[in-house]
């Protein structure tokens, strides 16, 4: 099929080409499913092109997921000095240089931009560097970019095209917002900009994490968050746990507060007003306060692509748009915004368009973590959600000091919680806060996926002695 187009696109602006080149698959967003849709269709021999505007890999490898995880290894050295103490090691830190950890980071992340390169050019797909937008329902039009500048625009046409632009953070209309930043910027501040007192906006997970990392790294650090616990949507225990962890390591919670305005003084200081009348003078402020879908530009209006009302956009349960040749998955959707999420619809929707699969992506039983420290893994739903269901069921719990820390002095607890359906005897749901949880959490969620039952626990020799154990030799349900 060849497209033959010679046109105007705008004063100065000739389109490059008078064929289109024509795609199997074309892909807006290389970032988590993008990438892995991109690649898997050109290794399954589709002729595929991939669109990106900013950084190969998107939010999880740029500043998301993974230089976060980097951050949050930093942030724990000071506390291990600490611990050490009480192991009769005697150590101290003198000084955290940000601006070794940023550039050691940046250097990994360029690695792995490299990487993802040859992910998608390997099997054979054609990388555009610039932003995609609709022209119609099989044509993409590109605004071209080399070396950071405008180059040019070029269309190319698809049977089918793939919108994962993936989202972008959120910052509330406060007066002086525009001096706080987002998880875009706070992985690459300047030099002398790392804070010695930093506060942090929102109750997600994004919001605990970086109170978790800077405060770890030494700043003074306030989280302020409207309601009275952080991490909504997370089991009630686990989110009064973790914010007594977080206090009990430093962090300054300001619970069911808001801010009014902030302004910027002349030593750069921030000034932040609260609606309380209360002041407080820090050095940075971070809105970590939710994302929104990354749209913007996409034409996605003049082609009537339909929205849900959250404006992410609506699709059917094969990632199909109101228009039939176009496809959507990723954080643009709204589902849960989570790099294995994405990778999993990337690999849902190959199956569907060139397979014939029929079974709709579940997302029940997600795992998950959340690296404050100590982390939280979770899967499963909540107790307040089994309620809801009208599902009966018994709590397992185990509330103890681990091992580590009887003798480290550090004040730190782990928190184990297992949720069994009274019915059948399954486990449904299993929540912990402690030392790695994710690591041991992503075993567990294999066992529920498969269907295990308490007496599966219970018939599983445990590993000793370890946190983990505790799931298997938990034998009273909370009365
Ligand atoms: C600070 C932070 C920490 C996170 N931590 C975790 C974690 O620990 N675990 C986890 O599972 N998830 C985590 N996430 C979430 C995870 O990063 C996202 O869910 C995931 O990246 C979504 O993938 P996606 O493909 O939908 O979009 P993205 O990865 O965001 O990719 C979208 C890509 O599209 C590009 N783009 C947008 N518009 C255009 C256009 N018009 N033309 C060309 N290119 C365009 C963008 O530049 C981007 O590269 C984190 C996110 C953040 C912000």
């Amino acid at each position: 099929m060849a497209f033959w187009i010679n046109s105007v696109v705008g004063f100065g602006e000739y389109i490059l080409n008078t064929k289109l080149q024509h795609f199997d698959l074309v892909v807006i967003g290389a970032g988590s499913g993008g990438v892995r849709s991109a690649r898997m269709a050109a290794s399954q021999g589709k002729k595929v092109a991939i669109i990106e505007n900013r950084y190969l890999g998107g939010t999880c490898v740029n500043v998301g997921c993974v230089p976060k995880k980097m951050f949050v290894y930093a942030s724990e050295y000071r506390e291990k000095v600490e611990e050490a103490k009480g192991f009769g090691i005697n150590s101290q830190v003198n000084s955290f240089h940000w601006p070794t950890l940023r550039n050691n980071k940046t250097n990994e992340i360029s690695r792995l931009n490299g990487i993802y390169e040859n992910l998608l050019t390997g099997p054979g797909a054609t990388i555009f560097n610039g932003t995609g937008s609709l022209v119609d329902e099989n044509t993409v039009r590109i605004q071209l970019v080399e070396d950071g500048k405008e180059a040019g625009i070029q269309d190319i046409s698809a049977d089918s095209i793939l919108i994962a632009t993936g989202s972008w953070p959120f910052k509330p209309e406060v007066p002086g917002a525009e001096y706080a930043i987002t998880s875009n910027e706070v992985f690459n501040l300047d030099d002398n900009d790392f804070p010695k007192r930093a506060l942090v906006v929102g109750a997600g997970y994004i919001a605990v994490e970086f109170a978790g990392i800077f405060n770890g790294l030494g700043a003074e650090t306030t989280l302020v968050c409207r309601k009275g616990l952080v991490l909504r949507g997370f089991d009630e225990d686990i989110r009064a746990f973790v914010q007594d962890q977080m206090k009990e390591k430093g962090v300054n919670i300001r619970a069911e507060t808001e801010i009014e305005r902030i302004e910027k003084q002349a030593d750069g200081s921030l000034l932040v007003f609260y609606t309380n009348d209360e002041q407080q003078e820090v050095d940075l402020v971070m809105y970590a306060t939710g994302r929104r879908p990354m749209t913007d530009g996409l034409n996605l209006e003049a082609l009537g692509i339909e929205l849900n009302s959250n404006t992410t956009i609506k699709v059917n349960d094969f990632f199909q748009t109101s228009v039939p040749s176009v496809y959507a998955l990723g954080d643009v959707i709204g589902t849960p915004q989570l790099t294995p999420v994405a990778l999993a619809q990337g690999m849902k929707f190959l199956a569907h368009m060139y397979h014939g699969d029929t079974v709709p992506m579940h997302y029940d039983n997600i795992p998950t973590a959340v690296f404050c420290q100590p982390n939280i893994g979770t899967v499963g739903p909540t107790e307040d959600e089994c309620t809801a269901k009208g599902i009966e069921f018994d709590v397992y719990e185990s509330n103890f000091k681990p091992l580590k820390h009887t003798i480290s002095g550090m004040g730190e607890r782990t928190l184990m919680k297992m949720i069994v359906n009274k019915a059948n005897n399954k486990v449904i749901a299993v929540h912990m806060v402690g030392h790695d949880a994710g690591e041991t959490i992503q075993g567990i969620a294999v066992a529920i996926t498969a269907g295990a039952t308490k007496a599966d626990f219970d018939a599983t020799i445990g590993i000793h002695p370890t946190s983990a154990e505790e799931f298997v030799t938990m034998r009273s349900p909370r009365s």
